[in-house]
């Protein structure tokens, strides 16, 4: 394989690129489900789209590389990634996952793997004594995301991946806020990174996506099993879509956070703001443990407006930031945790964790950074009028 020394090289010509028939610059969308067999038995290394396809293959070892990993598998969907990580573990196992994890997979452990017997336990993995003490026999992976959704808590990822080595268990990283772009976890010691795709690698709002990367031939082909037993595979079209976005991936990323530090700094000394959590912001408790293992504080941001300010208002009167689920976009989206992306994290667990009503989260777009401000003013100012 090539061997480029920059990931801003990788992300354009990583993976397997261009088509050698051709000579085409990108790889071609192999739209098809199946492919002829030379002779009974033989065929030229295709049989069948779930089991393999051309573009999806594209992908996923472009992914691959540029996580520094051993193999990569591209899902519909994050959630059919992280359902396909999940299918390692079988009846008796838990897995423990760090206290603000997404929503939507605190979900998939509490309402359908806990019925297969897979159970989960919730900690906080900031708090790394209380975590090495959590782990019983039946524990068989520690789960966490850096900085996590919605707080931008920050995880020392070495010392976890420290710690389930010596436990002989796995680490797994949910990469999607960072990309590898400005987080590489396998470097750190993870067993198998995740992305919803659909976030910033895809990074224009128009596909969902999931995609897992294995550090070592064994969880690799146990992945490579599940991914063609389950299917949730991505469709060639949606692959094709993810390498286009993921070749922009560098540039879109220096001027999310270009934008996003200013508007942290912004934030920070906003009168009506009583908390920011951004680990960009040397402030912020995360800062030097995510200045150890990423690039810099990445594009979200999340800030609490003061008790008298009305969160209705201050989301009435945006007009350039859109209200929406979902993150990673060209274009900024802000949302409510906690009726929105948390809702399904119970309200004790929500308050308990941090996850308040009056909490906001940014996801910091590549427009004119002087724009996202001025919505932002005025949409503050407004919501301080209404109370
Ligand atoms: C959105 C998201 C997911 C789920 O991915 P989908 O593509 O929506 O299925 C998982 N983890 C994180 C951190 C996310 O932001």
């Amino acid at each position: 394989m090539k061997n480029y020394k920059s990931i801003s090289t990788v992300l354009i010509h990583g993976g397997i690129y261009g088509d050698e028939r051709t000579g085409a610059v990108n790889i071609p969308i192999y739209q098809t489900s199946t492919y002829e067999q030379v002779s009974l038995g033989k065929h030229k290394g295709y049989e069948y789209s779930r089991t393999g396809n051309p573009t999806r293959e594209a992908l996923e070892s472009l992914i691959a590389e540029l996580e520094g990993g051993v193999a990569g598998f591209a899902f519909a969907s994050g959630m059919a990634a992280i359902t396909a990580v999940l299918s390692l573990f079988k009846a008796g196992d838990k897995v423990i996952i760090s206290s603000n994890v997404y929503g939507g997979t605190f979900r998939v452990l509490d309402k359908i793997f806990k019925n297969f017997g897979i159970g989960y336990s919730i900690e906080d993995t900031t708090d790394l004594d209380g975590l090495d003490q959590s782990i019983t026999a039946d524990v068989k992976a520690i789960y966490v995301e850096s900085p996590a959704n919605p707080l931008m808590t920050v995880t020392d990822l070495k010392a976890v991946s420290a710690i389930t080595k010596r436990h002989g268990i796995l680490s797994i990283v949910d990469n999607t806020f960072m990309t590898p772009y400005l987080q590489r976890p396998i470097e750190s010691g993870a067993d198998i990174v995740i992305h919803s795709a659909t976030k910033y690698l895809g990074g224009h709002s128009d596909l969902i996506a999931g995609l897992v990367v294995a550090n070592n031939k064994e969880l690799a082909e146990r992945l490579a099993f599940i991914q063609n037993a389950t299917g949730g595979i991505l469709q060639p079209f949606d692959s094709f879509l993810l390498i286009r976005g993921i070749k922009t991936l560098g540039v879109r990323l220096d001027r999310h956070v270009e934008n996003a530090e200013k508007i942290a700094a912004y934030l920070e000394r906003n009168q009506a703001v009583s908390k920011v959590y951004y680990p960009g912001l040397k402030a912020d408790p995360g800062y030097t443990i995510n200045r150890s293992q990423a690039k810099n504080g990445g594009a979200m941001i999340s800030f609490e407006l003061k008790d008298n300010y009305s969160i209705q208002g201050f989301f009435e009167q945006l007009q350039l930031v859109a209200l929406a689920e979902s993150l990673g976009g060209v274009e900024s989206l802000v949302c409510h945790p906690a009726t929105m992306t948390h809702a399904s994290i119970p309200y004790e667990i929500r308050q308990k964790v941090g996850i308040t009503e009056g909490l906001i989260r940014l996801s910091v777009g590549i427009e004119d950074v002087h724009e996202i401000i001025e919505d932002l003013e005025r949409a503050i100012k407004a919501a301080g009028e209404e109370n």
